[in-house]
């Protein structure tokens, strides 16, 4: 979990979490990882792309060397984001 908590491997951009961040994170990582409020796989595919062509997304590496793609907006991870329905994009994407 400490790597995906680091601020200094963003590609492209240093960046700052606070405990809010970190809270709304682990929150999100653990609903996802639980399938708790799962959304239908098809909703989540469309999610993902819609994330993926956006120019709020940024990536960082993990210390495993993981990609982690990221909302610049809400600071979530899209991975997680994007599985959980009742989430939505803060700019109403989706
Ligand atoms: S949640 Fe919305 S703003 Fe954030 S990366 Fe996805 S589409 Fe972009």
């Amino acid at each position: 979990m400490r790597a995906f908590f680091s601020n200094s491997n963003v590609i492209g951009e240093k960046r700052h979490m606070n405990k809010h961040d970190i809270y709304r994170g682990a929150v999100g990582l653990t609903k996802a990882a639980l399938q708790i409020d799962k959304c239908d796989d098809n909703v989540i595919k469309q999610r993902l792309k819609i994330c993926h062509d956006c120019e709020h997304r940024t990536q960082s590496k993990s210390a495993s060397g993981n990609i982690i793609s990221r909302c610049k907006i809400c600071k979530c991870f899209i991975k997680a984001k994007v599985r959980i329905s009742k989430e939505s994009c803060p700019l109403n994407k989706w």
